[in-house]
C-alpha cells in the first residue's frame, strides 16, 4: 500500500516520515511513502504554481495545470483515491481512519494520493476534475496541507497490521467526535478556460456585490 504526497514543500516530510514507527514500517515494506514536488510539473515560466484569485480577494490560489498534470502522472502508479486536504472537507475521525485502513488491508495494492494545498487553496476545477474526497483534520486553519497529510499517513499506517508492536497496540485508542464543516466558496485562478471548464462569468463582472452574492450562494 502506498501513499503519494503532492506538495510544493517536499523537504517538510523528510524528518517526520523517516523516524520511528513510520521508518520501521517502510523498512519492513508494510507501507510505501512517495513525496512529489508539484513545482516540477509546472509548465509556467519560473515553474510558477500560484496566481491571484479571479474575482479579487486576499492571497494567492494554486494554479490548476501543475497539480492536474502531477495527479494524472501519479495516478498511473497509484490507483487509490485522490484526497485534497481542506478545512472545508469532512473531518478525519478515528472511525474514518479505520475504514480507510480496512480498505487498504483488503486491497494492499491500492493506496492514496494526497494533495497538500498552500496559500488560499487550489483552483476549484482541480477539485471538480480529479479529487475524490476532501478531508479536514480539524476546525482550524493551517498554512498548508503538509501537516494534514502527515497526520493522515501516520493515523492510517498505525492501523495496518504489523506497523505497531504489541506494546503499542491501537485497540485501546480513544475516538474523537466528528466536528462541523467549515464553509467556503469555490476559488478560481488563471487560465480562464481549463480542460473546457470555464471560470464563472460573474467573477469577471467587477461588480463586488454580485461576486459576493454568487460566492454566498456557492458555499460548500
Ligand atoms: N482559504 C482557505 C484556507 C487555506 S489554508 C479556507 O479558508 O478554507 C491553505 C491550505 O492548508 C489548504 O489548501 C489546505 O490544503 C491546508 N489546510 C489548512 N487547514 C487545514 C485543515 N484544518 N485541514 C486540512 N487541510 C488544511
Amino acid at each position: 500500500m502506498r501513499f503519494d504526497i503532492l506538495t510544493i514543500f517536499p523537504q517538510i516530510f523528510d524528518s517526520y516520515l523517516d523516524q520511528s514507527i513510520l521508518k520501521r514500517a517502510q523498512a519492513k515494506n508494510l507501507i510505501e511513502i512517495h513525496v512529489h514536488d508539484i513545482r516540477t510539473y509546472s509548465k509556467q515560466s519560473h515553474k510558477k504554481v500560484d496566481d491571484i484569485p479571479y474575482g479579487g480577494g486576499a492571497g494567492m490560489v494554486m494554479t490548476p495545470q501543475p497539480l492536474y498534470d502531477a495527479i494524472k502522472a501519479i495516478k498511473k502508479l497509484n490507483k487509490g483515491r485522490v484526497i485534497y486536504f481542506s478545512p472545508r472537507g469532512d473531518v478525519l475521525t478515528q472511525q474514518k481512519a479505520e475504514k480507510y485502513a480496512q480498505e487498504l488491508i483488503k486491497k494492499p495494492k491500492t493506496g492514496f494520493i494526497l494533495i497538500c494545498g498552500r496559500y488560499e487553496g487550489i483552483d476549484e476545477r482541480v477539485i471538480d476534475l480529479v479529487v475524490d474526497e476532501q478531508l479536514s483534520i480539524g476546525k482550524y486553519i493551517l498554512t498548508g496541507g503538509e501537516i494534514p497529510a502527515m497526520t493522515f499517513v501516520d493515523c492510517i499506517s498505525r492501523l495496518i497490521p504489523g506497523v505497531l508492536g504489541k506494546e503499542e497496540s491501537h485497540l485501546n485508542d480513544s475516538f474523537s467526535k466528528a466536528l462541523k464543516r467549515k464553509k467556503e466558496y469555490p476559488q478560481y485562478t488563471r487560465p480562464r478556460i481549463f480542460k473546457n471548464k470555464k471560470v464563472p462569468d460573474v467573477l469577471f463582472s467587477g461588480n463586488h456585490k454580485d461576486i459576493e452574492q454568487w460566492r454566498n450562494q456557492h458555499l460548500k
